[in-house]
């Protein structure tokens, strides 16, 4: 192991206590190995805790805007580095290399906002009720953060909790995924060579059972920021109930692009694709459901079938591929078991089938897959695949459409392809989603709104943005009463009409 595939404790760089690794490899070659890691367990959870406890003081008394001034410098040098981690992050989760800069430019963008913050993280100024009485609420920091992240945005979603959880003076206990702990040992080594004092950081390698678990369980952390499947953030809500932690969950989604009659066809084949293949599939956002109007189905899924069977499905390290491989095996059974079902659900249009010849045979690959003439609750319109499949489900009303949209238990993205303002408009009150687009893609969210969804994609909170700072805060409301004699709120009415 080298020296940042051990867990980062208190700034030092050690391994697990058990001594144990596991190793993490590419998703396009599995004999590439990426590196060997820690695989910790409870005991290193606790260190990481007990680190990140003794430099909670120290960071949270630290002025705002001199911790942003380290987030401006952390944000420098990710920019400086983006193309290394880009690569890195290719080679270990299996993006295309152009996904993932754009995963690396989202922690810089989020860097870069979460750092001005520092000279901002406003609070409210308003009249008291009472003379001579000031009034006003001020944010403070919490206490340790406990974040846990998934493989499919290795370092943006790692970025998009850790900003805001620093700028807002709390310390953190970070965990990766295990098929992606390169990409943030790398991402946390670059955070202390911009100047993150000792503990403010702590990153502990290992399994969800373990570390996650340990992670959730623990009394002195007082908030959890968790991504990933719904199952698994309902159990870590239950869990982390029994110490009362506050629990930002961001979870599945079934996201879908509705096509309708009047739509500009060409932007929308380009949108789907992206939408749809982008990352393989893999991402929260990804368009699953295509709803389309019943009189242009047929004309749109021969024009996408036409794309679709054009893409180059290769190691995402190639400038020519568009479709990089799947996190690994499991993921592809899982993927081709979603195809069975497809077929007596629906029309196969293209791919359903794992991909192995030639150059792929190493890796974890699935064809790109269009299922059509869906109906609007088949399990493959209903549920999260996760990987390169979509399914195209005719609709013939609008009425019709904003119940199919809103049919599925999830509510993270919405698209809807139109001329018409009305419409465009309808869709942004009417669809249950977190995320609205309008003759765009459902993938794209930017750092400086906030992100998350309805329903079973999470519990309420959002990332990003300034909502991300009322997750990592907590509010104090402070009166400051100059009047120099007793005054009872609610009781000394003198000044109000009570005729
Ligand atoms: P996952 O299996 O739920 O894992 C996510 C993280 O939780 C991993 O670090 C995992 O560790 C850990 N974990 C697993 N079991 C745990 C437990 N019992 N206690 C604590 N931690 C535990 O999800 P995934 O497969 O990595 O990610 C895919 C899912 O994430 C999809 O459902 C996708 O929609 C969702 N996602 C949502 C958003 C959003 O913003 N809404 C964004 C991206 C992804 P191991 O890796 O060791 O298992």
């Amino acid at each position: 192991m080298s020296s940042t595939n051990r867990n980062l404790i208190g700034g030092r760089w050690v391994e697990a206590r058990s001594g144990r690794t596991f190793t993490s490899v590419s998703p396009a070659n599995h004999d590439d190995v990426v590196g060997e890691f820690a695989a910790s367990s409870a005991e290193d959870v606790q260190a990481g805790v007990e680190a990140a406890r003794a430099a909670f003081p120290g960071w949270s008394l630290l002025p705002a805007p001199k911790r942003g001034e380290i987030l401006f410098r952390i944000a420098r040098l990710l920019a400086e580095h983006k193309e290394e981690l880009a690569r890195l992050m290719t080679r270990e989760m299996g993006k295309v290399l152009a996904e993932a800069r754009g995963d690396v430019q989202e922690a810089i963008d989020v860097a870069y906002y979460m750092a001005g913050e520092g000279r901002r993280l406003s609070g409210q100024t308003v009249p008291s009720e009472m003379p001579d009485k000031f009034a006003m609420s001020v944010r403070r920091p919490i206490g340790v953060a406990g974040i846990i992240t998934p493989w499919n945005f290795p370092v943006a979603i790692p970025a998009w909790k850790l900003f805001p959880a620093l700028i807002c003076g709390n310390t953190v206990v970070m965990k990766p995924a295990t098929d992606t702990p390169a990409c943030m040992a790398r991402f946390v080594e670059l955070l202390i060579e911009g100047g993150l004092p000792d503990g403010v950081v702590n990153l502990i390698t290992g399994s969800g059972g373990e570390v996650g678990d340990a992670i959730v369980a623990h009394p002195d952390i007082r908030l959890i920021s968790f991504t990933g499947h719904t199952d698994t953030g309902v159990e870590i809500s239950r869990r982390a109930a029994a110490t009362l932690k506050r629990v930002s969950l961001e979870l599945g989604g079934k996201n879908p692009i509705v096509i309708w009659e009047d739509a500009d066809l060409q932007l929308a084949l380009d949108s789907v694709v992206w939408s749809s293949f982008g990352t393989a599939g893999q991402r929260c956002t990804a368009a699953s459901r295509l709803i389309v109007h019943r009189r242009i189905h047929d004309e749109f899924v021969e024009a996408l079938r036409t794309r679709v069977a054009a893409l180059v499905l290769g190691d995402g390290l190639d400038e020519l591929t568009d479709v990089g491989p799947v996190i690994n095996d499991r993921a592809v059974e899982r993927i081709a078991s979603y195809a069975a079902i497809g077929r007596n659900e629906a029309e196969l249009v293209i791919g359903g089938e794992p991909a192995r010849d030639g150059k792929l045979a190493k890796g974890s690959f699935f064809q790109p897959t269009i299922f059509a003439n869906a109906r609007p609750d088949a399990r493959i319109a209903q549920e999260e695949i996760f990987g390169p499949v979509t399914t195209v489900v005719p609709v013939d009303d609008w009425q019709q459409t904003v119940e199919i949209v809103n049919s599925v238990k999830y509510g993270l993205s919405s698209s809807l392809f139109t001329r018409d303002v009305n419409l465009a408009f309808r869709s942004i009150r009417d669809f249950d989603t977190g995320l609205g687009y309008v003759n765009h893609g459902t993938i794209g969210a930017e750092a400086h709104l906030p992100f998350g969804g309805t329903k079973a994609t999470g519990n309420g909170h959002r990332e990003v943005g300034q909502a991300a700072l009322d997750f990592f805060s907590e509010w104090k409301s402070v009166y400051v009463d100059y009047s120099g004699r007793l005054q009872r709120a609610q009781i000394d009415t003198t000044f109000v009409d009570q005729g």
